[in-house]
């Protein structure tokens, strides 16, 4: 009984979030930093936030994650952080060799209204800044938004640091990828590569975040998209952007900048939204979709088919990021399972109308929040008001689940009790038959432990 004081009685709430569904902006440009090789995100604040967000990522990548600080000290707090960021460009070129230095600001740093424009100019006009070398930045105050607002600020610096246009259009699509793990990334290139379309996927963490162990150190990893590549993203042909909440502004400022048409898609969780997926890549690289990539959808359809008595009406509730809730309650209502509670931390309304498309029909009964009150504490309300078959979400769903002795499957961000999640994809349909599995032994092993005796079945 950890969450003993939770009751199901709701109160109206207007200053107050419990347990939220979400983490804090920095995190987010701290991640996306990381997907561009040879880049060293650095936090303009105190220690303390810039251990935290190292310390979330690791926690939850089980790697190390390389990242600066201005170190605010008391004075730094009052005065403004422009000597420490100065100092701090100075020092970490000198000492950490980056290509580029990716500065996001904090809460303390937004709050006394340290000017990065003015700050990084003076720093190069001073020659702080090495030849070759470059220092972008991105506002992430986090008293708004979320790490998803984190992550699309960064997103959008690199269009507006790196993104060139040159007279010649090249027959090139880039992917802008939202939040998602590294593995995810590799399938997104790999189904790239079957359909042999020639893309660029910026921001890119495989081979950052899932690196082998060698023995031996690497500062900057092998992966991430290369510094040509972001520049080249300015002369593709389109971008199909996944994942609106993190990447539509991102695409719309590299269509102002450098006219590169866009589509914004859900990230291709599911069936359907890895139809969506490739019939775009197909489209805008004109290009065939392969038999290989057909069968492998196929294979997902049998898996659902061949277990569709287990999924059918089980109400599940899910929280974590807009753009994973959207597709996966999609994906939901394709296993003819009903998504009744689903919450995310990150306000929009993108959120709540994808919601009330996909389930005012099909579940009417469902509830669905967005924003600063949409915590895990009122989801948690929901589930004892009418209990769920199965909960969906990060690692502190885990307390949710074990009190109301509910089957539980680990996705999005942070997972820190379990290894793995950034080993095999969500996403296409190899990432969908990884989720449907997933869920199917959640509530089989579930059912196995807690049915009477004599319905024990051997086979299934
Ligand atoms: S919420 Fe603000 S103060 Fe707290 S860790 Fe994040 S950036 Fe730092």
């Amino acid at each position: 009984m950890l969450l003993r004081h939770t009751s199901d009685k709701e109160i109206e709430r207007k200053a107050l979030t419990i347990n939220p569904a979400k983490t804090c902006q920095p995190i987010g440009a701290m991640y996306a930093a990381l997907g561009i090789h040879g880049c060293l995100p650095h936090s303009h604040g105190s220690q303390g936030c810039c251990s935290y967000h190292r310390s979330a990522l690791t926690r939850h990548f089980k790697e190390p994650v390389m990242a600066s600080t201005s170190s605010f000290s008391e004075g730094s707090s009052v005065f403004g952080g422009s000597a420490n960021l100065t100092a701090a460009i100075e020092t970490i070129f000198s000492v950490y060799s980056p290509d580029i230095v990716a500065v996001h600001t904090t809460c303390l740093s937004e709050t006394i209204g340290d000017d990065l424009t003015q700050i990084v100019s003076k720093a190069k006009e001073e020659g702080k800044i090495p030849d070759g070398k470059t220092v972008i930045f991105c506002n992430t105050p986090s008293y708004v938004g979320t790490h998803i607002t984190g992550y699309s600020n960064q997103l959008s610096a690199f269009i507006k640091f790196f993104s060139t246009a040159t007279p010649k259009k090249k027959n090139v699509v880039n992917l802008a990828a939202g939040w998602m793990e590294p593995s995810d990334m590799r399938e997104i290139k790999r189904l790239a590569a079957t359909m042999e379309a020639r893309t660029i996927l910026f921001p890119d963490m495989s081979d950052v975040l899932d690196c082998p162990l060698t023995g031996k150190f690497v500062m900057y990893p092998p992966g991430g998209t290369s510094l040509a590549d972001m520049t080249a993203t300015g002369d593709s042909k389109f971008t199909i952007g996944l994942g609106a909440y993190a990447t539509e502004d991102a695409c719309v400022k590299l269509e102002n900048k450098c006219k590169v048409r866009f589509e914004v898609i859900e990230i291709p969780i599911g069936l359907k939204a890895t139809d969506r997926f490739i019939v775009a890549l197909s489209r805008h690289a004109n290009l065939p979709i392969p038999d290989d990539i057909t069968e492998e959808r196929g294979r997902l359809v049998d898996l659902i088919a061949d277990n569709s008595k287990y999924f059918y009406g089980k109400r599940v509730a899910l929280f974590g990021d807009p753009d994973t809730l959207i597709p996966l309650t999609e994906f939901l209502l394709t296993l003819d399972m009903k998504p009744v509670y689903i919450v995310t931390g990150t306000p929009g309304k993108h959120f709540d109308e994808s919601m009330k498309d996909l389930l005012n029909e099909k579940v009417p009964e469902a509830k669905f929040m967005s924003g600063e009150r949409a915590d895990m504490f009122r989801m948690h309300q929901w589930i004892k008001q009418e209990p769920v078959d199965l909960l969906i979400g990060n690692t502190y769903g885990k307390y949710i689940a074990r009190d109301e002795n509910i089957p539980f499957v680990r996705l999005g961000f942070p997972i820190t009790d379990r290894p793995g999640h950034n080993f095999f994809p969500n996403v296409g349909y190899t990432g969908a038959t990884n989720l449907t599995l997933k869920i199917l032994h959640g509530l089989l092993e579930h059912k196995d432990r807690t049915c009477p005796e004599e319905k024990v079945e051997f086979q299934m």
